[in-house]
């Protein structure tokens, strides 16, 4: 029987639930549960797929082509399994299935209401992955802050949700903040007392207390917030500020989360979490011999959650190196032609980042053409790929003016093209080629020596392509085809044979990158960017 543990956030947002809760997951694992995570935005789109990422961050694609919430992609990385399109649901995706079963006749003669049906749709999404069998522990992360309008639905549903599966088979955990008043020089718990106090308002007592804190609770304050809020001493933990969000499930063993969070669902505690090899990614993590300066190329750099997950695949493929890779965001607009060694000169590889659209595409492609020419490690991603393909094209082959069609549908050389399939599709939601597919690595190339392997999958999200028909002209001058869908026969990677490390992409490597797992191509993109930066000093 699987059991459920929903978590729930309150006093403010971006107390970081996501990772507390992808924290307990992965202490619940190392003790030999199997266990998912999933989470419910109250947000009226279907999913973040049509959001800007300056709105929601980035768009964290799934193996099963489900444009999701960024936290997915923290899930991943923590867990090293797979999430799919069950693992993100949204108040637009509940309120679709309810208005087509109205439509079908599933609740004829009946007044449909938010109370049963919406809750009810709700909680049928929430036992999804449970019903499954693949799950002894569910977690469920709740979007938004308690007390929101748009998130009342959510919380009703995890009442009732408790009530029919008893205590101790579902239980909640709330997040808060313990502020630290600088000028009373003191915790405060009054923020906390009042959000338990609104979840009380709508039925639920929490099982358990994260309070996420600058400073050390006291056994005081511990008691204070517990008999306040009625939970046992033990269930108030403290989520201290943390360097790294890596550092954080250990913090939470510290605190014995997974411990009381077993007993309070009455499972055995098993062995102890085998946190072995987690450790050993954070002692290379936080002790390294080298260090390299990447730059990460691209238009939504304000944000930095645009780019979590490349950000994040950083971290993983520095760890494997021992290597801090210290990234520094440049803006695409910022840059062209001209200030490109001013802008680029003192880095040891640069990445040119996924995006849509035409503003600041010039930049990335005069990016390109500087790291091309000066031969420092290049690593593309998707429109970043696109960028160098568009850069050879005009530069190395001549074809003046050359383009993608996204940005130019009337370029006399469209050596980016709209995919085939893509030519019909007039809507924008959830109709990008999304997911993972197969792709070939031909043998002797950076690529292969990257993976290993010739078969290997890789997720994406684009609408264009490589255009083949000038694929001949581009092997011949040393832009090769490195990776290929077997099926399609579309390019799915391009290299340079004469440099020292130029790869593009048309997937998102990022999304599969994890601890367990840092991703081949950004690993050896870091190492790549340690030897380029070795010879530097040596010069
Ligand atoms: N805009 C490009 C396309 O749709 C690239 C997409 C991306 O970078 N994710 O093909």
């Amino acid at each position: 029987m699987t059991k459920y543990i929903f978590v729930t956030g309150g006093v403010t947002s971006s107390l970081g639930k996501g990772i507390i809760s992808a924290s307990l997951a992965k202490l619940l694992q190392a003790r030999g549960y199997r266990v998912t995570i999933q989470k419910f935005d109250p947000y009226i789109n279907i999913d973040p797929g049509t959001l800007n990422p300056y709105e929601h961050g980035e768009c964290y694609v799934t193996e099963d082509g489900a444009e999701t919430d960024l936290d997915l992609g923290h899930y991943e990385r923590f867990l090293n399994v797979p999430t799919s399109q069950a693992n993100n649901i949204t108040t637009g995706r509940i309120y679709q299935n309810v208005i087509n079963k109205e439509r079908q006749g599933e609740y004829l003669g009946k007044t449909v209401q938010v109370v049963p049906h919406i809750t009810d749709e709700i909680k049928r999404n929430m036992r999804i992955l449970g019903e499954s069998g693949q799950y002894d522990i569910v977690i469920t992360e709740l979007g938004g802050t308690v007390g929101d309008i748009e998130s009342l639905p959510f919380i009703e549903a995890v009442r009732q949700f408790k009530w029919e599966e008893g205590a101790n088979n579902a239980i909640v955990i709330h997040l808060t903040l313990i502020p630290f008043l600088a000028a009373a020089g003191e915790l405060k718990t009054k923020p906390t007392q009042h959000s338990v106090k609104a979840l009380l308002e709508y039925g639920i007592q929490p099982d358990i207390l994260v309070c996420r804190t600058e400073h050390h609770i006291t056994p005081d304050i511990r008691k204070k917030i517990a008999l306040f809020c009625n939970v046992n001493i033990n269930a108030v933990v403290e989520s201290i500020d943390a360097s790294s969000i890596y550092s954080v499930p250990l913090l939470m063993m510290k605190e014995q989360l997974d411990k009381t969070v077993l007993s309070k669902l009455k499972l055995p505690q098993k062995n102890e979490p085998d946190m072995e090899s987690w450790k050993d990614f954070l002692g290379r993590l936080k002790n390294p011999t080298a260090e390299v300066k990447i730059g990460l190329v691209g238009k939504y750099i304000e944000l930095p959650d645009a780019y979590k997950s490349i950000t994040e695949a950083f971290i993983h493929a520095g760890a494997k190196n021992e290597c801090k890779v210290r990234v520094e965001y440049i803006h695409s607009e910022s840059l062209y032609d001209d200030n490109a060694k001013e802008k680029l000169s003192h880095l040891d590889g640069v990445l040119v980042a996924p995006g849509f659209g035409s503003r600041g595409i010039e930049g990335k492609i005069d990016t390109i053409k500087y790291v091309r020419e000066n031969e420092v490690p290049f690593f593309g991603i998707c429109l970043g790929m696109q960028c160098a393909v568009i850069e050879f094209g005009r530069n190395v082959l001549g074809l003046e003016g050359a383009n993608t069609v996204e940005i130019d549908e009337n370029t006399k050389f469209p050596v980016i093209n709209m995919m085939e399939d893509q030519k019909n599709i007039t809507t924008k939601g959830g109709t990008m080629r999304l997911g993972a597919y197969p792709c070939d690595v031909k043998k002797g190339t950076k690529a292969f020596a990257a993976y290993g392997k010739s078969h290997i999958s890789e997720r994406h999200r684009h609408r264009y392509e490589f255009n083949n028909e000038y694929l001949k002209q581009y092997e011949e001058a040393g832009m090769i085809a490195s990776g290929t869908n077997p099926d399609s026969h579309l390019v799915e990677i391009v290299e340079l044979k004469n440099h020292p490390f130029f790869v593009g992409g048309q997937f998102h490597p990022e999304l599969k990158s994890t601890v367990a797992n840092p991703h081949p191509l950004f690993v050896k993109f870091v190492a790549a960017a340690m030897e380029y930066a070795k010879k530097k000093i040596k010069k």
